[in-house]
């Protein structure tokens, strides 16, 4: 027989290895209860009761029995009883999933408190005041999260309350006055609620425990894990512990610390302490934290114990930590532990700076950094000092640049972002309600609150620049407006510059420079700890990398760059923008001629010219690898649009016979749905010449950089091939053209030809697709459009939002590589292709070449590289060799 289920466990009887059971707090908990830091004893309820009471609506049966044992012997611990009239024990009842969601769960405090245990509270604290302000917290979180009552009902008591007892804040009302409020939340709640505010503990835990397990499919966790990928089906763990309480007088307090500065990296600890304060004071940024340093000098004994505990996880989980920390009259209390979220910067100074202090290997360094994070590094910044005075400074919560339009709610962001705005988010503070604005914005501004704030810790999760506690500026969300201290008023849809690595804030949109993390790549010049860190992981990984890094280029500047960012060579060089511009006259030459004679001469004048075109790339890329592909789209795209043309045929100059020609061409080459029309080769093989002439451009390129002393290896890559017969037809001409060549120079041209794969047919009949193929380049772009049956543009600017918020993707499918449809056929045609082709090289040139996740996937799928654009080459660097490490993408959602 199996095990009977346990579905809850002591913090003293799991560990940090139990975290999908336990969730990371109840893991971390019992991982440092084990460690024998002072943690406030309790118990975890487990992820798969959470699922049960999902999946059924109702708790498992023996959960409740688990529960009463737990809470015996938490009481045996404690010496104190839930709800008890003398010295009561009052527990939190906490939320905590396998991967962090800050604040999107609920969680209730000072569980047990009941109109006898309050009193009982009063006396064991001696403190009146303290222990009906408990109470009435109590029934306003009760209320709220487990009644699901309005919190503006409780908001509006207490609000009357301050005004008919002519005090300001809510610290000022007295226990007497505080008792009756007490008396009319109760009032309330069963007035809404329909019931009494239960009197019995165990029942109040039970509905507390119960609302924890519901608020893992509440409307704004469910957005923050699509967002974070995290999966919808592993439910939340409930954590039941001792209360230990911050708010008992100058001796209490409250904070979070952290082992290193989660923004910079720099050595710590480090963090915000706001003293005589309660539980999630902090965290909501409602009072303003003071810098840790302030404990330091209040309570320097408290302090060094903690530093001396930070140490030692930081030690023991070999790596930044994080922990909550609540003093309690002079004695200090560890509530939370876990891996601390940080910036990219800081991702990378610490992972190295650790590495140097041998706490890690150097292998586990690079799995610590990842691609998202780098590609963050590589985006610009605001130019050096911009001239005059900010218009307020803040804390600078998480770097970079942004400039956007201000908007004042969440509502506006979204509007605004959809009609193509960018926004900066502009609240006193924000709260998980938020979360949809900040999603959307380029950064987000608060008036209150620390690094530590909701603001912070979800900005820095999500890369969003964010300033925090720019206190001198007054925000008036009703009005739409916020003034700063020397009266400047910036009202809905003026353009700020924010400033996250600073803590500034600036009018007008101030000028960006690159990146000095971007420099310092393609320089490879070590300068400060960052750069070094970066120049480190891309050693390391290029190294341990079995995928190539090639870029997408199609001019010598852009192949430059790339092979200064550490492309070994271009994967997709689209030579449609070599028929644009000036030469268009050449393109419409070539589509209106009369005869092969009129369509010769028009192609023989573009051949120099793409010539150059290619030597000056093939120069750039030195021998390495330039995979040119020959003209992809429909031919209409050279000629000018129907609408403007029939406009001119109307006016004057329809009596021009080329207006009417050019007209007549557009007409018939008008498709209705040119994405699957005339292109790829099928245009190569309908209009004689046309790749004949590319392929003579770029066999004379190679030519002529052989005999200049260069080593080019120009690779031909045929687009959107569907069936054997094509790349053979295609394949037969342009090794005609490349003997021809050879012939006529007296020089050997080596030059492989190859083929996309970017239809599903391709990808199906790849074996008899393979025997004319030198490579395989999968087109992942088309493929998904294809194998989708939607075409990105249209998809993107009606459903896809949608279709983002049903579930349908978790993330777009053209970001990130379907593997389940897509990438099946991927390894498919891999395979297929290998087997008929033994000699056969595959790659990607898609977008998805720069993605993190998919290059894990081309990767597993055994691909030979993969093709990106010039700025995403360091992190796909990064990503190839954390890919060979067996990195698994569990460093994405930090
Ligand atoms: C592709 O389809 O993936 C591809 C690289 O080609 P394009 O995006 O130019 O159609
Ligand atoms: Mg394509």
């Amino acid at each position: 027989m199996s095990k009977p289920k346990k579905y809850v466990y002591a913090f003293t009887d799991g560990g940090r290895d139990m975290a999908e059971l336990l969730g990371g707090k109840g893991a971390g908990l019992a991982e440092m209860s084990g460690l024998g830091l002072p943690v406030p004893p309790g118990f975890t309820v487990t992820t798969e009761a959470c699922r049960a009471y999902l999946a059924t609506g109702s708790e498992p049966p023996e959960l409740g029995i688990e529960v009463a044992q737990h809470l015996a012997a938490l009481e045996r611990a404690t010496g104190r009883t839930l709800g008890s009239a003398d010295e009561p024990l009052l527990v939190s009842v906490r939320s905590g999933a396998r991967f962090s969601m800050p604040g999107m769960m609920e969680t209730v405090l000072d569980i047990g408190l009941t109109d006898d245990s309050v009193a009982g509270l009063a006396r064991a604290t001696g403190q009146d005041r303290f222990a009906w302000d408990s109470y009435r917290r109590l029934l306003q979180m009760f209320g709220h999260t487990v009644l699901g009552l309005d919190p503006a009902l409780f908001e509006n008591l207490i609000t009357r309350h301050k005004e008919e007892c002519a005090v300001k804040d809510d610290g000022e009302l007295d226990a007497e006055q505080l008792r009756s409020l007490v008396g009319e939340y109760k009032a309330l709640i069963r007035e809404e609620s329909g019931a009494e505010f239960p009197q019995d503990p165990a029942e109040q835990l039970q509905q507390a425990i119960r609302a924890v397990f519901a608020s893992w499919n509440s409307e704004r966790a469910r957005l923050y894990r699509s967002r974070e990928r995290i999966p919808d089906d592993l439910g939340t763990a409930v954590n039941v512990q001792a209360m230990v309480f911050g708010n008992l007088g100058p001796d209490s307090g409250t904070g979070v610390a952290f082992t290193r500065d989660p923004a910079t990296g720099a050595p710590g600890p480090y963090g915000d302490y706001l003293p005589d304060a309660q539980g999630e004071d902090v965290v909501s940024g409602v009072r303003d934290a003071l810098p840790i340093d302030a404990l330091r000098r209040e309570l320097p004994a408290v302090y060094a114990e903690l530093a001396r505990h930070l140490g030692t996880l930081e030690r023991h989980y070999r790596d930044m930590c994080d922990v909550e920390f609540t003093v309690e009259r002079g004695t200090l209390w560890i509530l939370q532990t876990r891996i601390g979220k940080r910036t990219a910067e800081a991702a990378f100074r610490i992972a190295y700076d650790l590495l140097d202090e041998r706490r890690v290997r150097e292998d586990t360094a690079l799995l610590r950094v990842d691609g998202t994070a780098l590609n963050r590094l590589m985006f610009p910044r605001f130019a050096q000092r911009p001239a005059g005075a900010p218009l307020a400074r803040g804390v600078p919560a998480s770097p970079g640049a942004a400039v956007g339009e201000v908007v004042f709610d969440s509502r506006s962001a979204v509007r605004r972002h959809e009609a193509g705005a960018r926004v900066i988010l502009v609240r006193r503070e924000t709260t998980p309600d938020d979360l949809p604005g900040m999603v959307v914005a380029e950064a987000v501004l608060t008036s209150r609150g620390g690094k530590t704030s909701h603001a912070a810790v979800v900005a820095r999760g999500m890369g969003t620049v964010c300033v925090c506690g720019a206190d001198t500026l007054t925000v008036d969300p009703a009005a739409r407006r916020l003034t700063t201290d020397s009266g400047i008023v910036v009202c809905e849809g003026d353009t700020v510059s924010v400033d996250g690595t600073a803590g500034t804030v600036h009018l007008g949109a101030l000028p960006l420079v690159d990146s000095e993390v971007r420099r310092t790549v393609e320089t490879g010049e070590r300068e400060g700890a960052l750069g070094d860190a970066v120049l480190r992981a891309l050693g390391h990984a290029d190294k341990a990398a079995r995928l190539e890094v090639r870029a997408n280029a199609d001019t010598p500047a852009d192949a430059a760059l790339a092979r200064r960012l550490g492309a070994r060579g271009i994967g997709l060089c689209r030579t449609e923008h070599m028929f644009l511009g000036e030469r268009r006259v050449l393109v419409e030459d070539m589509i209106l001629a009369g005869d092969d004679d009129a369509r010769s001469a028009a192609l023989r004048a573009l051949l120099p010219l793409q010539r150059d075109d290619f030597t000056g790339i093939l120069r750039a890329m030195d021998g390495l690898p330039v995979t040119i592909r020959l003209l992809d789209p429909p031919l209409h795209e050279f000629l000018p649009d129907l609408t403007e043309l029939s406009v001119r045929a109307a006016t004057d100059d329809g009596a021009d016979p080329r207006t009417r020609e050019l007209l007549t061409a557009v007409r018939a080459l008008h498709e209705q749905n040119p994405m699957l029309g005339l292109r790829g080769v099928r245009l190569g093989l309908a209009v004689p010449g046309l790749f004949a002439t590319q392929v003579r451009a770029i066999a004379e390129a190679v030519v002529r950089r052989l005999r200049d002393g260069g080593d080019p290896r120009a690779e031909i890559m045929i687009p959107l091939v569907a069936d054997a017969t094509e790349l053979r037809l295609a394949r037969a001409e342009a090794e005609q053209v490349i003997a021809d060549v050879a012939r006529e120079s007296g020089v050997s041209v080596d030059c492989p030809i190859g083929t996309m794969i970017e239809l599903p047919r391709a990808a199906l009949t790849a074996d008899r697709i393979a025997p004319y193929a030198d490579y395989f380049s999968f087109g992942t772009n088309d493929l998904t459009q294809t194998v989708w049956g939607m075409s990105r543009d249209d998809a993107e600017a009606s459903f896809f939002p949608l279709y983002l918020d049903r579930g349908v993707f978790a993330t777009s499918p053209f970001e990130s590589l379907d593997e389940e449809g897509v990438g099946v056929l991927v390894e498919r045609a891999v395979t297929m292709g290998r087997a008929a082709n033994p000699r056969l090289q595959t790659g990607v040139c898609g977008e998805h070449g720069g993605d993190p996740a998919s290059i894990r996937f081309f990767h597993r799928a055994g691909l030979d590289y993969v093709s990106c654009s010039p700025f995403r080459v360091p992190a796909a660097r990064l990503e190839a060799g954390r890919a060979a490490l067996g990195a698994d993408g569990t460093n994405d959602t930090r």
